[in-house]
């Protein structure tokens, strides 16, 4: 079995893909974060406000209990 692409880029230039999409996106554009590519990485920030914003309403209804 031959390596198919010899020249792969070097993996740490590409998205670290932490959804598992296949994404192979390059960091070179410097949007991304983390590892990730802008794309992948503002979906983690979308994700990490959306739980935040749970977090913030569990804490809350706590509040409310007291
Ligand atoms: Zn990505």
């Amino acid at each position: 079995m031959a390596t198919p692409q010899a020249d792969i880029e070097d993996p740490d230039d590409t998205c670290s893909d932490p959804f598992e999409d296949g994404c192979t996106a390059s960091l070179n554009d410097g949007e991304g974060w983390d590892g990730a590519c802008g794309n992948c990485a503002d979906r983690k920030d979308n994700e990490a406000e959306t739980q935040q914003a749970q977090r913030d309403a569990d804490s809350g209804q706590e509040d409310d209990q007291r």
